[in-house]
């Protein structure tokens, strides 16, 4: 049973700008989805429509399968009446109160029963690892610990659906590594659904089980992290993943047996794809190469100069350069190359991706 699910969902400021345009999203029972893309794509105001925060200009959302808004119906159920939680990214605790009256005060606000809420209170605080700061004011915390209250304070209710916008933007980047585990974690112990408004893709990538990567208030592609990786639906969604990221070749395709023969201005390669070849033969294609199928060769395959070479201990980060054209590759462990010196690569298999020049979009070959 769909969990949240958005119709055709429009939005519209003002008179002209389209925040978001025409989004269908169903994000199921438990999922943890991250809405993902560049500042001002449209996530934060998607959020705030399923949280009854923003009206949407058109459409319908769905929560539990109960219609919780519809311009054409006249639905438009309060925020407090949808069963969400809501996280900020400057959430704030009331400074005048106590971790435990943080926490408590929503709990007394929808009526709870006092001994109903102080056992919730000592159960989330020991879920989120705060139980020794519970009678300590805000001030009194670091910004981790004030983070941890703040997630405990939203799940205190026991929400069936968490949304959280960019909540870890604040922290420093040992303690937003350690708050992702968290996350992780709790997604996994509470068996909410989550819905994680980030603009970092790795942030996307390392937690969720699918991301929906919008571009300008539109959706490029919605599925499971890795897919998204590996089976780019065009070229921003290419570049948007990956870090360094895939390199991109311009080059011109020509139809060889069952394979396509592909020629950029420096180099050409043989492509062979798994599928059969549905392609027109012949045309101007983009070709995309990971920067861990750039292999470092002996003595054969393209000529290239290395332009630097990060060792970083677990990997090495190259730049090559042919020519005009300038690639990355990652190789594993610490394999240092003198800068300037002219080495040999080729790519991996047939792990290629090749983009419609014109369209941008992945021709589903690889
Ligand atoms: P994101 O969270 O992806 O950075 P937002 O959802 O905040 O993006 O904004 C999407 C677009 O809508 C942006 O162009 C932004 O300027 C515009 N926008 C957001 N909120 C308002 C508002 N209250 N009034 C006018 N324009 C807005
Ligand atoms: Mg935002």
């Amino acid at each position: 049973m769909p969990t949240i699910r958005l119709v055709d969902i429009t939005k519209k400021f003002g008179k002209g700008s389209i925040a978001v345009n025409h989004l269908n999203l169903e994000i199921k029972d438990g999922d943890f989805v991250s809405l993902l893309g560049p500042s001002g794509c449209g996530k934060t105001t998607t959020l705030r429509m399923i949280a009854g925060l923003e009206t949407p200009s058109e459409g319908e959302i769905y929560i539990d399968d109960q219609l919780v808004f519809s311009d054409a119906k006249g639905v438009n159920v309060s925020p407090d009446k949808r069963n969400v939680g809501f996280l900020f990214q400057n959430y704030a605790l009331w400074p005048h109160m106590t971790v435990y009256k943080n926490i408590s005060f929503g709990l007394e606000n929808m009526k709870w029963p006092k001994e109903k809420i102080d056992a919730r209170v000592k159960e989330i605080c020991q879920t989120m690892r705060i139980e020794e700061y519970i009678q300590r004011y805000p001030s009194e915390l670091s910004g981790g610990q004030q983070q941890r209250v703040a997630i405990a304070r939203t799940l205190a209710p026991n929400p069936r659906v968490l949304l959280m916008d960019e909540p870890l933007s604040n922290l420093d980047a040992k303690l937003r590594n350690d708050m992702r585990a968290e996350l992780k974690r709790l997604h996994m112990t509470t068996g909410a659904t989550f819905v994680y408004v980030t603009h970092d893709q790795s942030e996307a990538m390392t937690l969720s089980s699918k991301v929906c990567l919008i571009k300008e208030g539109v959706l490029q592609q919605y599925c499971p992290p890795l897919a998204l990786y590996g089976e780019p639906a065009n070229l921003f969604c290419a570049d948007f993943m990956g870090n360094p990221t895939m390199n991109f070749i311009p080059c011109h395709g020509i139809k060889k047996d069952q394979a396509v023969e592909l020629t950029c201005r420096h180099f050409s390669v043989l492509f062979t794809p798994n599928q059969p070849l549905t392609l027109p033969a012949e045309g101007d294609y983009v070709l995309g190469v990971r920067p861990e199928f750039v292999k470092v060769r002996g003595e054969e395959g393209i000529e290239g100069t290395v332009i630097s070479s990060l060792p970083s201990g677990m990997e090495t980060t190259l730049s090559l350069a042919v020519k005009d054209i300038t690639l990355s590759a990652v190789a594993f462990g610490s394999v240092d190359f003198a800068m300037d010196s002219v080495i040999h690569f080729g790519f991996e298999g047939d792990r290629y991706i090749l983009f419609d020049a014109q369209s941008t979009e992945n021709l589903g070959l690889g």
